[in-house]
């Protein structure tokens, strides 16, 4: 989703110069990029890079309730109080609705308000063992937690931890250090990501049909596909972050949740 959110904002911004720039956040409310030309659009794990001459580098994230709107320049008004960011040349309007980060950083500084990421699933520079590395690093956590913490790897959201999970028949709630083959778990996420990332849906079971596109995800008190067990759903992981999960108790047998 992010990456080609990035690609759009790409296609329509770089190398076009900002005839508007308008930060509707507090913070930024007085910046204004009008006259610079964007140099690129680029994603990093979750994270949507907008870099413009002079240095700067426009860092968003959607969070999770963020979305960008591209459309052909003064389409449309731009009135609505979900509005964060907008920014525009004489062809195009890109809008950012209920971003969840929105700031203005140096682009030579980008490595030290981003280095916390793990290796990004999608990005250039992926890299498998050091993900892994990551993951056991913390070898009691639940693997459901872990696959989502962007500081072990950049790049997987809830469907896609629900769907591998899934896949590699490994319980949400299995102690990392005791999945087996987390190079295989972490190759296929990435896989499943890469297969998607131009699509709009998001499909993991190679059914794009509706209601059939994933395995467990969004799936609860429905039969498994595999083996008919109902689908199961909890809460896990922080509460700030986007939390509940999907799981098949009989396909992924193991650790189950706190009651
Ligand atoms: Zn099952």
């Amino acid at each position: 989703m992010v990456w080609r959110t990035a690609r759009q904002l790409h296609d329509a911004l770089a190398g076009r110069v900002l005839t508007r720039s308008d930060f509707r956040v507090p913070r930024y409310a007085t910046s204004d990029l009008t006259g610079r030309t964007v140099s690129e659009a680029a994603s990093r794990g979750k994270h949507l890079l907008i870099r413009v001459d002079g240095d700067l580098t426009v860092h968003t994230h959607l969070r999770m309730d963020g979305s960008w709107r591209i459309s052909a320049a003064n389409s449309r008004p731009l009135t609505d109080h979900k509005i964060r960011l907008v920014l525009a040349n004489t062809q195009w309007l890109a809008v950012g609705y209920q971003l969840g980060i929105v700031e203005l950083i140096r682009t030579s500084a980008e490595e030290r308000a981003l280095g916390h990421l793990g290796p990004d699933l999608l990005g250039p520079d992926w890299d498998a063992a050091e993900a892994v590395r990551r993951l056991v690093a913390e070898p009691q956590r639940p693997i459901g937690e872990a696959l989502m913490d962007q500081t072990n790897l950049a790049g997987i959201g809830n469907l896609y931890k629900a769907e591998t999970l899934f896949l590699r028949g490994i319980s949400p709630w299995q102690p990392a250090g005791e999945v087996p083959k987390l190079d295989e778990m972490v190759e296929l996420a990435r896989q499943l990501l890469d297969a998607n990332k131009e699509r709009i849906g998001q499909v993991t079971t190679g059914n794009p049909a509706r209601g059939q596109e994933t395995w467990v995800y969004g799936r609860a008190g429905r039969p498994c596909r595999r083996c008919g067990t109902p689908v199961r759903r909890a809460n896990q992981g922080q509460p700030t972050q986007d939390r509940v999960t999907f799981w098949c108790p009989r396909c992924q047998p193991g650790a189950l949740p706190m009651a």
